[in-house]
Parts: C-alpha cells; sequence; structure tokens
C-alpha cells in the first residue's frame, strides 16, 4: 500500500519580527524550531511493511525560500499516487492543510485522507466540509496504523468505527470513535505507547535538521506522552487527556544506540522529568551505555521539578543533559495564577541557580501578554537581567482555540486568521499602542542578549567553550 505522510509548512507571519528595528532583528533571531516531524516518523515506524514516503514541507520552506508547498505537493501526489495521504497539522498551519486537502481532492477523489496533530484534536468540528476523510484525535500511531490494516482488508470504504481516537466523516460533520481517553491507563500504556516500534528517521534523512548555534545534526526523541500537568494556555496535555506516559527505558536505550550520527538529541516531549524515578534510570543507563560520549542532550524540565530533586539535576547533567528548556512563563505569582501553572517565582529563581551550577544552559520563556503596561515590561526585564540564564525566550500570550485559555480570552481577540497563530504576534488587543508594544519587546530580546552575557561571565566562558558552543564575543 501506498501512504504518503506530509507535514506542512509554517506560514511566515512574524509581527514581532516585522517591528523590530534592525539591532532588534539580530536579538530576536526568528523562532528556531529545527527538527524532524517525529509524529511521522513514528507513524511510519509502525508501517515497515509498506511503501511509505515522508515530505517534510516545513523544513523545505526553511532552506528554500521559493518552494511552491501546493505546487510541490501536488507533482508528489501525481508521481507516487498514494492509496493513503496522512496530514499532521497544529493550528498554524490549519489554513494550508485546508488547501491541501482541496488540491488532493482534485487529483484523485478515491484518495483516503487523514489528519492528525494538535489542530484535529482541539478544533475536530473546523475540518467539516475540508475533504478530511478521517481525523486521528490525539496520539495517532496505533489508529494510523490500524487505518491502514482495516483498509488492507476491507478496501478504501471499509468500516473504521472500531478504532478508537478517530472522527469519521460523514454528512456535513464528524461521527466520533471511542476516544483514547475511554481506555485504562494500563490499556493506554500497553496498546498505544508500542514502545518497541521505533520511529523510521530514514524517511527523512534527506532533510538536513542542523542546530543553527551548534552548527550539528539534530535529532529528536520522544520519552514520554502527555503531561502531568494542567497548563491553562497548554495543547500538549489535551493530547492524552491529561494523563502522563512514560516510555520503557529500555526501548529509549536501544533506538539511542542507533542515533550515533546525531550529536543533539532533543527529547521531543511535554515533560522529560514527569516520572522522577523512571526518568533518574533512564539518565542512569544513559551513563552507563557511554551514551553520554556522543551527544548533547536538550529536554523540557519545569523549575519546581528541580527544586524538589536537585540530585536528579545532577545525574541529569553527569548524562550530558545540556539544554534545559524550562516554560517559566511569568515573573510573576498572581500570572502563574492566572495560567494554573502550579509554580511561583522565589521557585523559578532557585531553580535557575542549581541548572546553572549545574553547567547547563537554561532555555527559560517569558509569555509576554498583550495587556502589558509598562510596568510589565520592565518587571519581567528586571527579572531577566537579575537572573540570568543562557537564554531567555519571549513570545507572545496566544490563546490556542480548543484550550481552556481560549474560552477565556476569545472574546478580545483581534486577528482570526490562524496563520498567525505563532506565539510572535499579538492576536488579541494591546494595551499599549501596538507600534510601542512591539517596540517594548524587542528591548527586551536586547536585555535577553546582555543577561547571556552575565551568565557566561557568572559560569565561566571556557566551560563552555568545551561543548564547541560558538556563541557571539566568545
Ligand atoms: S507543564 Fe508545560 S507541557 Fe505541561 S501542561 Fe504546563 S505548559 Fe503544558
Amino acid at each position: 500500500m501506498k501512504i504518503l505522510l506530509i507535514n506542512p509548512p509554517i506560514p511566515y507571519k512574524y509581527r514581532m519580527f516585522d517591528y523590530a528595528d534592525e539591532e532588534g532583528k539580530k536579538a530576536i533571531s526568528r523562532r528556531i524550531l529545527v527538527g524532524p516531524p517525529l509524529g511521522l516518523n513514528d507513524i511510519a515506524g509502525m508501517l515497515r511493511e509498506e511503501d511509505v514516503i515522508i515530505i517534510d514541507q516545513k523544513t523545505e520552506m526553511d532552506q528554500y525560500p521559493d518552494y511552491d508547498p501546493l505546487e510541490a505537493a501536488e507533482e508528489e501526489i501525481y508521481a507516487f499516487q498514494p492509496d493513503i495521504v496522512g496530514i499532521t497539522c497544529l493550528t498554524a498551519q490549519y489554513n494550508y492543510v485546508r488547501e491541501l486537502l482541496a488540491v488532493i481532492r482534485k487529483i484523485n477523489k478515491n484518495i483516503l485522507t487523514v489528519v492528525g496533530g494538535v489542530y484535529p484534536t482541539l478544533c475536530p468540528q473546523e475540518f467539516a466540509g475540508t475533504g478530511a476523510d478521517i481525523l486521528a484525535i490525539g496520539i495517532g500511531k496505533l489508529s494510523f496504523s490500524q487505518i491502514v490494516q482495516e483498509y488492507k482488508e476491507k478496501g478504501r470504504d471499509g468500516d473504521y468505527s472500531h478504532i478508537y481516537g478517530l472522527a469519521l466523516s460523514k454528512g456535513n460533520g464528524f461521527v466520533f470513535t471511542k476516544s483514547l481517553g475511554e481506555m485504562s491507563y494500563q490499556e493506554f500504556q500497553e496498546q498505544c505507547m508500542l514502545d518497541d516500534f521505533l520511529p523510521n528517521r530514514d524517511l527523512t534523512e534527506r532533510y538536513e535538521y542542523i542546530f543553527p548555534f551548534l552548527n550539528k545534526k539534530i535529532q529528536y526523541l520522544s520519552t514520554s506522552h502527555g503531561c502531568t500537568h494542567r497548563c491553562n494556555f497548554c495543547t500538549l496535555w489535551q493530547l492524552t487527556d491529561g494523563r502522563y506516559f512514560f516510555r520503557k527505558v529500555e526501548s529509549m536505550i536501544r533506538e539511542l544506540k542507533g542515533m550515533d550520527q546525531y550529536p543533539i538529541i532533543r527529547f521531543c516531549d511535554a515533560n522529560t522529568f514527569g516520572n522522577v524515578k523512571e526518568a533518574q534510570y533512564l539518565f542512569e543507563r544513559i551513563i552507563e551505555e557511554g551514551l553520554h560520549r556522543n551527544h548533547m542532550y536538550f529536554a523540557d524540565l519545569r523549575t519546581d521539578t528541580v527544586l524538589k530533586h536537585p540530585e536528579l539535576i545532577q545525574l541529569a547533567a553527569k548524562a550530558g543533559l545540556k539544554v534545559a528548556v524550562c516554560g517559566v512563563e511569568a515573573t510573576d505569582d498572581e500570572e502563574l495564577e492566572r495560567y494554573e501553572k502550579k509554580n511561583n517565582v522565589e521557585t523559578i529563581k532557585e531553580a535557575y541557580k542549581i541548572m546553572n551550577e549545574a553547567g547547563m544552559f537554561v532555555n527559560g520563556n517569558y509569555i509576554i501578554r498583550p495587556d502589558y503596561t509598562e510596568k510589565d515590561f520592565e518587571r519581567v526585564g528586571r527579572f531577566i537581567e537579575d537572573n540570568p540564564i543562557f537564554h531567555a525566550g519571549l513570545t507572545i500570550l496566544t490563546p490556542f482555540p480548543g484550550t481552556q485559555q481560549w474560552e477565556e480570552l476569545k472574546s478580545q481577540v483581534v486577528i482570526h486568521d490562524l496563520d498567525y497563530y505563532n506565539l510572535t504576534n499579538a492576536v488579541l488587543k494591546t494595551a499599549l499602542p501596538e507600534k510601542e508594544f512591539y517596540h517594548r519587546l524587542t528591548e527586551l530580546f536586547k536585555t535577553s542578549g546582555r543577561a547571556t552575557g552575565k551568565f557566561f561571565s557568572l559560569y565561566g566562558k571556557e566551560e563552555y567553550k568545551k561543548f564547541g558552543l560558538q556563541v557571539a564575543g566568545m
């Protein structure tokens, strides 16, 4: 069976960047998310008997500005003649996915189209009338392979209703099959994690996934699904109905052993440390197997976990965890509470010190609210300067449809075009004049650059050079 899997492009809509002066543009250096579409590699890993192609249009667009994604997809479909096209879809990819589905329908009505990922999970109703035959709601690794099985046995119009976690197109809407959330924790762990089926990375090997600051190859590896928390702006915990699952450590070790060619491994999770005991075992095994010698690891980490388990942080650092990505979000306890972050500012400060002293590069992200006044910008700037880390990232609060935050803020939305929902645009009305808002944001990026300098002077340039890091001025 022929299956085409597509990672759509993310539109270049970056008002944050458009408003910045030249110095600010350098400081902002666009949001860099370099890496493969691991969800598609995962699905392909389940389908090794089939004829599968992955096209990563996001990366094509990043690498070749003249790339025409619709034309390229059309050519690929004519040439490959797939039976099934699977498309992953984030919120910002939705408009393109609609166009793509129309192109597929025009080429061949008999191609079975399956759309999965965050946006169809959160807003399935938005796909009514788009030409999507099936939506995969939540984690699609098992459901997609079951769709393929059903198609092979009974043909395109087989009965998919027994498969968990789908929405099947019917009339003007969708009929939902049993939700993955109806499975017990144990059933999900046993049936959906599918730890022994490793991702098929060969299908995206032709793309250059290079982490620009280090100029080294980067690859993703998933250690878990879901999250232990339920922050009200976050889309990730909804993919598993608020449950958290950790992969079998030995399956990750087996996977890592086949990844020698990638110096950087990004643990591509919502929260790599959600199960402290298992995370500890993972890092112990990495050291035992010597897998810390060839690799530098990046992982997502909550700052309250750092404070509760400083010994685990020391162990992770020893195992090669160099970049800790922390969604700190706010520099004010009241704001943290509004996000239901279940954290506080003092914890963030203490955790920064622990990670800095452990030799980690902390990448802390702050959410800038469109309703910020001068005082709020000043508070965030002071916090960044007083609590230096390797990199302070700044994103603009964007309520994603389908989240709790969307329900709270949807009446304030001024930009409805989902192309702009990539965290770099104020889609809500700004309290300051818009130009002033973006100007102050640019200034914060400059502050972030200065704080990086302070971080290096405090924690030692030489130590970091050993890891091959190229940082301006070093
Ligand atoms: S801790 Fe992070 S991944 Fe988990 S719900 Fe909050 S924002 Fe999402």
